[in-house]
């Protein structure tokens, strides 16, 4: 039976912005993006029809809404494959948290996919087929740094940030991305984000302008649906963070820190009092096979 594992990795927004509501309902953003050291791993194994998934974590649909589910599906119906798929998840990245673990989860299967059946896709059509799963699904094909526009899955590569330290604590509370953009009231948002200072600093590696630029106008309204946020982000600048941001629609609050020890010192603060709290690098990647067997 062919088989392959790859790693899911998950990303945080270094800034986002919405411009406004789009004909379609969905709306249209600017991102930064940035995959990090925190990963899904996802095992898929051929079988001889049918699509199932396995999670070890409750919670989880293990049915056709799962999006690793859907990525199968749509590339066994894309390409005639009548062969069938058991795909176990071994889920690490929190779980509407705003760090695009279900999107990571989809991309890493419609790579293991072009990989395990010799399909030969170009990054550009993996990424077409990214988008029909969601918004979030092209940028985990590729990872790194990147500039996301439209509803988010028009991708512009930036020079990788690679090797930065941040330091993650997600509340227990899951929020959903649907509800904070339901709510999002663009009159109402105070401070927007200079997404091409970001892209600037980030290229400069400039810490201090890092921090400044990271900004992500959902925050004010998760906030209201989850105000612990606002004590985390205390939390984190009280440990000597440079700055402090929400991901995506939240609720995971990262920490920006100058060097491995003054992040490890943090985390190691902070981890008592958070349940889901984590020490990572920013990476280049944004899936990774890591064994194949045919
Ligand atoms: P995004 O940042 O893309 O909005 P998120 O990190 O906020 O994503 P996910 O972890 O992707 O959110 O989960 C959102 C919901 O999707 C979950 O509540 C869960 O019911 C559902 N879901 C479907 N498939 C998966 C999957 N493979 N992993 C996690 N959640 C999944």
């Amino acid at each position: 039976m062919r088989r392959i594992v790859l790693k899911a990795y998950a990303k945080i927004n270094w800034a986002l912005d919405v411009l406004g509501k789009r004909s379609d309902g969905y709306h249209d953003v600017e991102m930064v993006m940035q995959s990090v050291d925190l990963w899904d791993i996802v095992s898929i194994t051929e079988k001889d029809k049918g699509i199932s998934i396995k999670c070890h974590m409750d919670g989880i649909p293990l049915d056709k809404t799962n999006t690793a589910y859907r990525a199968a599906a749509l590339f066994k119906d894309r390409f005639g494959i009548e062969k069938g798929l058991e795909i176990e998840l071994h889920k690490n990245i929190p779980v509407a948290a705003g760090m695009a673990g279900g999107s990571a989860d989809a991309a890493a299967v419609l790579v293991g996919l072009n990989r395990m059946w010799g399909l030969n896709l170009q990054e550009k059509d993996l990424m077409a087929l990214a988008g029909i799963i969601g918004s979030d699904v092209p940028f985990c094909v590729v990872g790194g740094t990147a500039l996301a526009r439209g509803r988010g899955e028009e991708i512009t590569a930036l020079s990788p940030a690679e090797g930065i330290w941040l330091v993650l604590v997600t509340l227990e509370q899951r929020i959903s991305t649907a509800e904070v953009y339901g709510k999002l009231d663009l009159r109402k948002v105070s401070v927007k984000p200079n997404i091409s200072g970001m892209m600037d600093s980030l290229q400069r590696r400039d810490f201090e302008g890092i921090a400044r630029n990271m900004v992500n106008v959902l925050e004010e309204v998760t906030v209201e649906l989850c105000p612990q946020i606002n004590t985390v982000k205390n939390d984190i600048m009280r440990q000597g963070a440079i700055g402090c941001c929400m991901s995506g629609s939240g609720p995971t609050v990262y920490g920006l820190f100058g060097d491995e020890r003054a992040a490890r010192k943090a985390y190691a603060a902070l981890n008592p009092k958070y349940s889901q709290c984590f020490v990572v690098q920013t990476t280049g990647l944004g899936v990774q096979v890591v064994e194949v067997v045919s």
